[in-house]
């Protein structure tokens, strides 16, 4: 049985194999699902040629997290295929934005798929109203649309659109796949035109767009001051239309605009037709996708006065003091060029989402969720707001020539205190109209905070926490890191010695709430001095804290279980490493930097490593562990990390990132329900000393000394035995990191990392 995510459905069929089916195909094909993939047949040849294309297309742009996966999908046409609906335990339609094509889809479906097959459509603009016309009346209640976001894989927002007829089991049962077998945020959406990511992205980037060319603000200021201090990812406004595909804009932003009333502030800021915009059409400049757009390269954007590309002049404080401003309230409040084009930006994006709130969300949270995470906000515009200050934006909707008055919603959520009146984390939220609601929940996600809010705290310190769980997790203890990037520093060690020794506790769990990261590993800047000092010992007896104190995690008396997402490195690896099984996020990323500061893993890495690749049957495990630790080079993923023996089969990979701490939570009680024996200590084969030598040749001397000293730990010399308890392998493996970190290169190396967090090739 596989003990990895979640696995609600085993086979499934999408039809349409262009780039959202064959994407969506992958991501199935991700989560352990076969998958029919049907495309038109072709006129001459393979039939199946369209489907297979969708299948390449994916392997070179990474839609599967193993190419291996690539084999899970069947690729058909919808002439000879059809039959193989019958077998999809889901079917996702993802052909042509155009509603006849649509509809002589869902009538091929409603023939061939089994009873109560949820079917759904990835629309982007079509209402439900329009797709379930004329639809078979068995199919209306298991239909709905699942609108995905490109590229499916990565991007973890999906809008789900039920309609009246759809039952409550389709929407759960197509919710539970979503979240928990693909890893996805389901946002909930009434049926109105563009759901609720692109009826407010779009339009805020219309308003971004149209303000900045109508002012004759560059679009590089634009870009800067609308940037980073409102928590929008660097690209910006510009940037983002040019990452879109300019020639996608009259179509995309085209069919909102046909969709929407004139009544609608869309119609104020049509982009779409902005003789701006025509330009670079007509020049067949079409953004990321051709040759260039607004921008080209990194250093030129286009200057419409000029009609020719000019160097971007990097914003300047000096110049407009808005660029120099930290947070959006600071730029909003700035009385300047650019100040006022963000306020304005910003306003104008505010109201229109006040406005709409209702007609398009059950509450305002869904449209910050939205926007998050279909757009990279950092935070929504409400929460945003909220952040801001109510007050500063009422001043500044009064101060704002482009308004007569403040938004209605605005001025009701003055009233409640907020669009989250108990604050960022509190469980209230307002409606559309003003009303409170209760915030969204979303079924098995738990956060530490939540988990240890009332809990006992039975350990720790202030870099370290252990909390006793009570409820279904009793003799569960949580296990959280308090440092920046969760680093392992002294003090944290101490804690995993400490809690080894804990009565009472049956399991533990290694949680953290960033989801960032799961540990970065050591400390560096305390190691980096000793080894500038040439203080050999004093770094061999850091290093042998850190062995020690993994060490005392391996072989406490109970299961310890990892909940990884985000980054494992260094010192945050080997803390995996010495777990007895952990829940791993599969998009993690795992790796041993070491050599770019000038060592290797000393934490009992080497040993652990090597376990692992005896464990995993590598023909040469020595090779295999020394290629693993020299390349410094981060695994992509969990299943990368699983095929190379890094990860085991009792690890489970988990897709959803908000799910890891709960699946590591009930792998605790699993491993905690079995008779549990701690590891000892096993005996590891040394390399023969005529075996052909293990060395490193990429990049510098310092580099092949590491290699050396990483070879040393693992070859016999004269007089060893075949093979050497683990422990003794630490030993070894200390005593020549240190060694090798005092070299006056390998210390420059780890002073320069802790300074500017940049590897120095030297
Ligand atoms: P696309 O043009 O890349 O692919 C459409 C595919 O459908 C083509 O391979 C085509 O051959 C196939 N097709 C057409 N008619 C068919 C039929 N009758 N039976 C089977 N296959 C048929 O389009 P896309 O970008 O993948 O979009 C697909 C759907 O997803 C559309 O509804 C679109 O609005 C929506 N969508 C697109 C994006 C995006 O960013 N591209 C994002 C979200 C949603």
């Amino acid at each position: 049985m596989s003990t990895d995510n979640q696995q609600i459905i085993r086979t499934a069929a999408v039809i349409g194999a262009g780039s959202m089916g064959s994407g969506i195909a992958a991501h199935l094909a991700n989560a352990g699902v076969q998958v029919h993939l049907l495309d038109i047949p072709a006129d001459d040849g393979d039939r199946d040629a369209r489907a297979k294309a969708g299948v390449e297309r994916q392997l070179k742009q990474r839609g599967f997290m193993d190419p291996e996966f690539a084999s899970r999908i069947t690729p058909g046409n919808i002439e000879d295929h059809l039959d193989r609906l019958g077998e999809a335990e889901w079917i996702v339609e993802a052909v042509f934005e155009d509603l006849d094509v649509k509809h002589q889809t869902f009538a091929k479906i409603a023939a061939h798929r089994a009873p109560g097959t949820p079917v759904s459509s990835n629309t982007s603009t079509i209402p439900l109203a329009q797709l379930t016309e004329g639809m078979d009346a068995d199919l209306l209640g298991d239909f709905a649309i699942i609108h995905f976001f490109n590229p499916p894989r990565v991007m973890r927002l999906v809008e789900l659109v039920a309609g009246p007829q759809t039952t409550e089991g389709t929407v759960e049962r197509l919710r539970a796949i979503a979240e928990r077998q693909l890893g996805k945020v389901v946002v909930d959406c009434r049926d109105t035109p563009g759901f609720i990511a692109n009826r407010v992205g779009n339009f805020w980037m219309s308003v971004g767009a149209a303000l900045a060319l109508d002012r004759g603000v560059r679009p590089e200021l634009a870009d800067t001051v609308f940037g980073k201090p409102f928590g929008v990812p660097r690209t910006g406004i510009f940037g983002l239309f040019d990452y879109v595909g300019l020639q996608l804009v009259p179509a995309i932003w085209g069919s909102l605009l046909k969709a929407l009333p004139e009544s609608d502030a869309y119609h104020r800021f049509d982009i779409s037709s902005s003789p701006e915009l025509k330009t670079l059409l007509d020049k067949g400049l079409t953004g990321r996708t051709g040759e260039s757009g607004f921008y080209r390269g990194r250093g030129e954007v286009y200057d419409f006065a000029a009609d020719d590309y000019r160097p971007i002049e990097k914003p300047d404080p000096a110049a407009d003091p808005a660029v120099g401003e930290k947070t959006a309230a600071g730029v909003i409040a700035t009385d300047s060029e650019a100040g006022r084009y963000a306020r304005d930006v910003y306003l104008h994006t505010l109201a229109y989402c006040c406005a709409v709130a209702d007609e398009i969300a059950e509450t305002v949270e869904h449209i910050d969720l939205a926007i998050q995470l279909g757009y990279g906000w950092k935070r929504g515009p409400f929460a945003l707001a909220d952040a801001i200050g109510l007050d500063n934006l009422v001043d500044a909707y009064e101060a704002s020539a482009d308004f007569e008055t403040v938004p209605g919603l605005l001025g009701e959520t003055v009233a409640a205190g907020g669009f989250y009146p108990d604050g960022p984390a509190g469980d209230t939220v307002l409606d559309g109209s003003g009303k409170t609601a209760a915030r969204l929940e979303r079924a098995g996600v738990v956060t530490v905070a939540a988990l240890t809010a009332d809990a006992e705290r039975i350990a720790g310190n202030d870099k370290a926490e252990v909390f006793a769980l009570t409820g279904e997790n009793e003799g569960v203890a949580v296990l959280t890191i308090n440092t920046p990037m969760s680093s392992c520093h002294p003090d944290v060690l101490a804690v995993f010695r400490e809690v080894a020794g804990l009565d009472g506790v049956r399991a533990l769990v290694i949680a953290g709430d960033d989801e960032r990261v799961f540990s970065a590993g050591a400390d560096l800047g305390v190691l980096s001095g000793l080894a500038a000092d040439g203080k050999e010992e004093a770094c061999a007896d850091l290093m042998r804290d850190g062995v020690r104190s993994l060490e005392a995690l391996r072989r406490a008396p109970f299961p310890v279980v990892g909940a990884v997402r985000g980054v494992a490195l260094g010192g945050g690896l080997e803390l995996l490493l010495h777990t007895d099984a952990s829940a791993v996020h599969a998009e993690t990323r795992l790796g041993f930097p070491e050599r770019e500061v000038g060592l290797f893993p000393a934490w009992g890495g080497t040993a652990r490593t090597l376990e692992r690749a005896i464990d995993s049957g590598a023909q040469d495990p020595h090779a295999v562990a020394f290629e693993l630790i020299m390349s410094a080079k981060k695994i992509p993923g969990a299943f990368p990390a699983r095929a190379k023996g890094v990860l085991r089969p009792a690890d489970r990979i988990v897709l959803s990132s908000d799910h890891v701490i709960a699946e590591a939570l009930e792998l605790a009680r699993e491993l905690a329900g079995q008779d549990y024996s701690e590891p000892g200590v096993r005996d590891l084969p040394l390399r023969p000393a005529d075996a052909p030598a293990l060395q490193w040749t990429e990049g510098s001397e310092t580099d092949a000394r590491i290699g050396q000293a990483v070879a040393a730990v693992y070859t016999a010399r004269e007089g060893d035995p075949e093979a050497i308890p683990a422990d003794e392998l630490t030993t070894r493996e200390t005593a020549k990191a240190a060694a090798v970190l005092v070299l006056p290169a390998n210390a420059e190396r780890a002073a320069h990392m802790a300074k500017t967090r940049r590897p120095l090739k030297n």
